[in-house]
């Protein structure tokens, strides 16, 4: 077998440049992270050629002594890195991503049409929580689903608790979901679970951004109020691209949460586990167990908490005033230019982060804010004054795009742009229909 610059140098240029990519810009994306050498080396072992349909020692085929052995290690170093007791909590550690593992736990312990409340995509949820429009049901989870979305209170920014309350008591959902895309603060896991309680609901935390955070204590801990979590393993965690679902042992509102999600992994939405990935999930909890890591989540949330109070200084206005975790979100509105603006000026320095809607805005096409997040660039080292220096950056990217908006007002260019589109114009109708 031939190395991959010789069977298919495209591919290998491509990688080449993304690698170039990463190394060269300043990776704000909250979402993302740079995972260990060690994971990168599990994840492209021969552990991707084999079959395992099923779980450890109840497989479909045959060979798998290996593999049981190696999945039943990553099961146990999940629940030991969340501090979890074997005897009360399990793990399925075979979800592909943290959409399908969702998606997974909606089919393991709800009917179809059944309904759900989760955070509302504008206001920091995720899709597979259930978002739609009044137009059209975007997710699966609100194709498959009822779904009636929870909000921010727009003047706080922080979870409007109160509505949540009303609102369950009249839609009786079967399952609450906390957890979020874009939230600077910790939700408040005892008061959601008596909202869940009081309505007979499951209570599920999608803790997939802040992970990392909770499996070193720096954040609040979902697992004492909630029956299921779900997590993606390649942001805060620093694993490789994955999903898991711990779930309580004991049965919850009578449904066996163990049988009903392993059923719903496999064989209800996936075949074979992806064990080079489970393999490389392994080696990151590992990780995720020492006090290096433990500094480093610490870091993650102190250098989040310069970048927010620089942010602060310069008169951005921060959704919910600032930050308990790894991100802030910034309202530009009051600057006049949107996020996708912002984004694209930043980009072409090599500063990347992503637009997001922030409570108030009109059109999620045109959000008016950016998520700015710090586990990626805290891996490469950054310290509270890196990411002083980064919010610099971000306000001289805003003054630019102030400055690039003025080009669209000048009257010369009103004028042309009125021309075009007017009678006089030779050629005004080649663009309509
Ligand atoms: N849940 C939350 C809260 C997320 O932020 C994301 C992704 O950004 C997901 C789930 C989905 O994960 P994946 O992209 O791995 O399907």
């Amino acid at each position: 077998d031939n190395p991959l610059n010789e069977v298919d140098p495209e591919v290998r240029s491509l990688i080449d440049n993304e690698k170039q990519r990463q190394f060269r810009s300043l990776e704000l994306i909250a979402s993302e992270n740079f995972t260990y050498r060690a994971v990168m080396e599990a994840v492209g072992s021969c552990l991707t050629n084999k079959y395992s349909e099923g779980l450890p020692g109840k497989r479909y085929y045959g060979g798998n002594e290996y593999i049981d052995e190696l999945e039943i290690l990553c099961q146990e170093r999940a629940l030991a890195a969340f501090h979890l007791d074997g005897e009360k909590w399990g793990v399925n550690v075979q979800p592909l991503s943290g959409s399908p593992a969702n998606f997974e736990v909606y089919t393991a312990i709800l009917k179809p049409h059944d309904r759900l409340m989760g955070l509302d995509l504008p206001h920091g949820g995720h899709l597979s929580h259930g978002f739609m429009t009044p137009k059209r049901r975007v997710s699966g989870t609100s194709v498959y689903f009822e779904s009636m979305p929870y909000r921010l209170n727009e003047s706080t920014g922080l979870v409007d608790y109160d509505m949540l309350e009303k609102t369950a008591n009249i839609f009786r959902p079967k399952l609450i979901i906390a957890g979020a895309s874009a939230y600077p603060r910790d939700f408040d896991y005892p008061r959601m679970r008596k909202i869940a309680d009081a309505v007979g609901a499951f209570l599920m935390m999608d803790m997939a951004h802040i992970s990392g955070l909770v499996a070193a204590s720096v954040v609040a801990d979902p697992f004492e109020y909630c029956d299921i979590v779900t997590t993606t393993t390649h942001k805060s965690l620093r694993g490789p691209r994955g999903g898991m679902i711990f779930f309580k042992k004991d049965p919850v509102l009578g449904v066996d949460l163990e049988s009903a999600i392993n059923n719903a992994v496999f064989p209800g939405l996936q075949g074979g586990p992806h064990n080079h990935t489970i393999g490389g999930l392994a080696v990151c909890l590992k990780y995720a167990q020492t006090p290096e890591f433990k500094a480093y989540q610490k870091q993650v949330v102190s250098n989040c908490r310069s970048l927010a109070s620089k942010l602060i200084s310069q008169g951005y206005e921060l959704v919910s005033d600032g930050s308990d975790n790894h991100l802030v979100l910034v309202n530009l509105r009051p600057f006049n230019v949107n996020g996708a603006q912002v984004e694209k000026i930043l980009d072409m320095a090599s500063i990347t982060l992503n637009k997001n809607s922030v409570p108030g805005d009109k059109s999620a096409i045109v959000p008016g804010g950016i998520r700015v997040g710090t586990p990626a660039m805290t891996t490469r080292g950054f310290t509270e004054k890196d990411f002083m220096l980064v919010a610099d950056f971000i306000h001289e990217g805003v003054k630019i795009t102030q400055e690039a908006k003025k080009l669209f007002s000048t009257p010369k260019l009103q004028d042309f742009l009125k021309f075009i589109t007017s009678p006089d114009f030779p050629l005004r109708d080649q663009v309509l229909d």
